[in-house]
């Protein structure tokens, strides 16, 4: 997680996949479950004009079930592919390569029509540091995949990872970058534990939490810490602290060490399935 983003790195990122993406027919874009939209990058609409698309509501293992279920409809009434997955243990992964073949139909009939048989379809993962794209990659490609060599047209040093005859993925991910800019979307990002936390102060980000958790997922503080609900989150991590004995030397309340302890029970599912973010519900967002 040692990701540090400069605009000379993102501008190279940005110019490499914008090259990558002439060479492919449909873009994989990896998302947290728990942050869909935040884990995004809007720029990807626009590089990837013209391209089937297939979302991966990616880590929906640590997600709420029923926000991941409304995110999917959210995506696919925007025309989008959905799968729920969970990369790490291949869980909804069987069902990949179909919908790949499915969101490529057209193409895959226009090669057809043209009497061009066999052209195998080629897929590319993109994402946000962290999402999972490389457990994704190796998960999804196993240990049985033959790797192709290189191509000519092809970057020098890609590979494409023969999934079956039908379709192959190109072995470097796109990397895109997080809305940093703004700050909500900077603040889900470090509390879900997907950029460093050093850069922002983690007092405030545990406040943060504790207040949408009280809005969200009212009793899960109270269950977890034995503490009063309550909608003050200064209020909730003293409380925190007092019923963890997380004291300083003179008896006071270490507010800093219950932000840093609710934050961990957060990222390890302590505190439940719990998804940081909910769908627009109107179509304007
Ligand atoms: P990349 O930077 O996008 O290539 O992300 P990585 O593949 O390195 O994954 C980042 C972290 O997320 C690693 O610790 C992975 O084990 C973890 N991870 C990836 N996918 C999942 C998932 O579906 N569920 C959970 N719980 N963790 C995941």
């Amino acid at each position: 997680m040692n990701i540090q983003w400069y605009p000379g790195h993102m501008t190279k990122a940005r110019r490499m996949m914008q090259e990558d993406i002439k060479l492919i027919d449909i873009v994989i874009e990896l998302v947290d479950a728990r942050l869909p939209l935040a884990s995004k990058n809007p720029d990807i609409d626009d590089l990837a004009k013209g391209k089937a698309r297939l979302i991966l509501l990616n880590k929906s293992d640590m997600a709420d079930p029923k926000y991941t279920k409304l995110w999917e409809s959210y995506f696919k009434a925007k025309g989008f592919f959905v799968l729920q997955i969970n990369a790490r243990t291949g869980a909804g992964m069987k069902a990949v390569t179909g919908v790949v073949n499915e969101a490529c139909k057209e193409k895959i009939e226009r090669d057809r029509r043209r009497g061009i048989k066999n052209r195998p379809i080629r897929a590319m993962i993109v994402g946000i540091p962290n999402v999972g794209k490389s457990t994704f990659i190796n998960s999804y490609a196993g240990k049985a995949c033959t790797k192709t060599g290189n191509k000519p047209g092809v970057t020098k040093g890609k590979q494409w990872i023969k999934l079956n005859k039908n379709v192959e993925l190109l072995d470097t991910p796109g990397i895109l970058w997080p809305k940093f800019e703004d700050q909500a979307v900077g603040q889900k990002l470090a509390i879900s534990g997907s950029i460093k936390d050093d850069i922002l102060n983690i007092t405030e980000l545990a406040m943060k939490l504790a207040d949408y958790m009280s809005k969200n997922y009212p009793g899960t503080m109270a269950s977890r810490y034995g503490i009063e609900e309550s909608d003050d989150s200064v209020k909730v991590l003293a409380d925190i602290a007092i019923a963890k004995c997380c004291l300083m030397k003179g008896g006071e309340p270490n507010i800093d060490k219950a932000a840093s302890m609710l934050i961990d029970d957060f990222r390890s599912l302590r505190l439940g399935k719990v998804t940081l973010e909910q769908p627009p519900q109107s179509e304007e967002e």
